[in-house]
C-alpha cells in the first residue's frame, strides 16, 4: 500500500510554522512498513486543495491529510474531501455530543462554528478527539483512501497511534509494535559503536536509531502474527540494549523527555530540587516547570549571572571567585551548596560555564563548563567541555544538569 501527505495549511506556505506532522507521518508508515512516494503541501484555497488530492488520488493507494479540520471558513479538508468523493457532510450526534462537553467544562459558551466539525462525511469511519475538538475521518472511496487528522501535532499524534495504527493493520500481512528506547549522554555514532552487531543483524525487530542534541532514540519494531508475539519479540532487545548501555537509557516511549524523567523520578522519592544557574539562565527550571506537576518537586531557581549575586544570593565567598573565577569547580560546589541550604530543597544542581562565542581563554575556553549536585550527603561538581554554539552550550549543560539528577536519584553517582 503507497501513501501520499498531503499537508494543509497556508502558514505552511508561508514557513511561518515547520511541517513536523508530515516528519512524525513519514516516520511512523516507514516504521510500519508502509511506502510514502510523495508528501506534499497545499494552502488553504479550496481549487489547489482539490487539485492537490486529484493529483494525490492519483498515485497513491491512501492520502493522509493533516489540518484544515478546525471550525473556521478556512478550514476545508474534510468538506473538500468528502465533494471529491462525491458525498455529503451530516451531522453526527456523537461527535456534537464530545464538542458539547468538552466545553462544558469550564462553562464556555460553544461559538455556533464549532458544530461545523461534527458534520461530518456520510459513511466515513470518524476518529475520535480526546485531545481537540475536531474528530477525525477515514473516506473508503473506490480508489483511495483518505484518512484526516488535525492539524496540531498534540491532536494529530494520539489520533494517528492511538486510531490510524491498528485501522492499517489490515494492510499489512501482520500487526505491528514498536517501543523508543531513550537514551543520554551518547552520541549516535558511539551507541552505533556499542551495539553495532545487534543493530545489522536486526531485521525482526529492527533497530532504528534517531539522534537529536545530547540524545539518541532507538526505536525498536516487530512485526508478528498478533500484537503479543509483537510485544514478546521486543522484550529480549530492549534488554540487550539495557545491558550494553546500563545508565545510558534514561526511559521509553517516543515523547519521554529526559525533564519528564526527572520529574517523575522526583516525585516518586517525594524530593525536591532547587536550581541555580549563571551560563544558562534558567533553562533547567524552565524545562522542570515545563512538565505538569513539576510544583510538588521543584521549589525555586535562582539565576545569578553576575558574581555579585552568586556571593549575595548563594553566599559563594569573594576569595573563591577571585581564585578560582566565576567558572571553577570550586564556585560550582558553592553555588550547589548555597543554593540547598536556602532552600528546604534536597537536591541542588548548580551549573557555571562560557557559552560563548565570546569569553573564552585558552585556560579556559568556550564549552568549559562545571555542573554541581548537593544534597545533605553528597557534594560533587564535574566538567564538561561541549561543542557548539551559544545555544547548543547552553542546552547541552541544561540537559546534562538534568540527567545528573536523574543520575542522583537512581544512585548511580558515586561520591
Ligand atoms: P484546529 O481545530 O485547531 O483549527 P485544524 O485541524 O484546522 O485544527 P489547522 O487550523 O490547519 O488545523 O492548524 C492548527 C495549528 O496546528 C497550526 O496553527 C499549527 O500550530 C499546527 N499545525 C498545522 N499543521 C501542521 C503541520 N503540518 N505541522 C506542524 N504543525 C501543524
Amino acid at each position: 500500500m503507497t501513501f501520499e501527505i498531503l499537508s494543509v495549511g497556508t502558514e505552511l506556505l508561508l514557513g511561518s510554522i515547520v511541517n513536523t506532522n508530515a516528519q512524525y507521518l513519514s516516520r511512523r508508515l516507514s516504521e510500519l512498513g508502509f511506502n510514502v512516494y510523495y508528501t506534499t503541501v497545499v494552502g488553504d484555497n479550496p481549487h489547489r486543495l482539490k487539485s492537490a488530492l486529484e493529483t494525490a488520488a492519483g498515485r497513491a493507494d491512501a492520502v493522509i491529510t493533516t489540518g484544515g479540520l478546525g471550525p473556521t471558513v478556512d478550514d476545508l479538508t474534510k468538506e473538500t474531501i468528502a465533494e471529491f468523493c462525491g458525498v455529503k457532510c451530516v451531522m453526527d450526534e456523537e461527535s456534537r455530543q464530545r464538542i458539547i462537553d468538552r466545553f462544558s467544562v469550564g462553562n464556555r459558551e460553544i461559538p455556533e462554528n464549532n458544530y461545523k466539525q461534527a458534520e461530518m462525511p456520510e459513511g466515513c469511519i470518524i476518529l475520535k478527539n480526546d485531545n481537540g475538538t475536531a474528530p477525525g475521518a477515514i473516506i473508503e472511496s473506490e480508489n483511495c483512501t483518505f484518512i484526516m487528522l488535525p492539524g496540531p501535532p498534540s491532536e494529530m499524534k494520539p489520533m494517528f497511534d492511538d486510531l490510524v495504527e491498528p485501522y492499517l493493520e489490515q494492510f499489512s500481512d501482520g500487526v505491528i509494535r514498536s517501543k523508543s528506547i531513550r537514551i543520554f549522554g551518547l552520541g549516535e555514532s558511539k551507541v552505533d559503536e556499542m551495539l553495532g552487531d545487534l543493530m545489522n543483524s536486526s531485521h525482526n525487530p529492527t533497530i532504528a536509531p534517531y539522534a537529536k542534541p545530547g540524545q539518541v532514540e532507538l526505536r525498536i519494531t516487530a512485526k508478528a502474527d498478533t500484537v503479543e508475539k509483537a510485544k514478546e519479540m521486543l522484550k529480549p532487545v530492549e534488554q540487550k540494549i539495557r545491558d550494553v548501555l546500563g545508565d545510558k537509557v534514561y526511559g521509553t516511549g517516543m515523547d519521554n523527555s529526559l525533564e519528564n524523567v526527572v520529574v517523575e523520578h522526583l516525585r516518586e522519592k517525594g524530593l525536591v530540587t532547587v536550581t541555580a544557574e549563571s551560563c544558562t539562565g534558567g533553562l533547567i527550571a524552565e524545562k522542570i516547570t515545563r512538565i505538569p506537576g513539576s510544583s510538588e518537586c521543584f521549589e525555586c531557581g535562582y539565576v545569578t549571572y553576575s558574581n555579585e549575586k552568586k556571593e549575595k544570593l548563594l553566599g559563594v565567598k569573594k576569595d573563591t571567585l577571585d581564585r578560582y573565577g566565576a567558572v571553577s569547580e570550586e564556585t560550582a560546589l558553592e553555588m550547589s551548596r548555597g543554593a540547598l541550604e536556602n532552600s528546604g530543597a534536597d537536591i541542588a544542581v548548580a551549573v557555571t560555564g562560557i557559552a560563548g562565542p565570546g569569553g573564552g581563554s585558552e585556560e579556559k575556553p568556550v564549552g568549559l563548563v562545571y555542573i554541581s549536585i548537593c544534597t545533605k550527603d553528597f557534594h560533587k561538581a564535574y566538567k564538561f567541555n561541549f561543542a557548539g554554539s551559544r545555544d547548543m552550550v547552553r542546552e547541552r549543560t541544561s540537559l546534562y544538569a538534568l540527567d545528573l539528577i536523574r543520575r542522583y536519584i537512581k544512585g548511580d553517582l558515586k561520591g
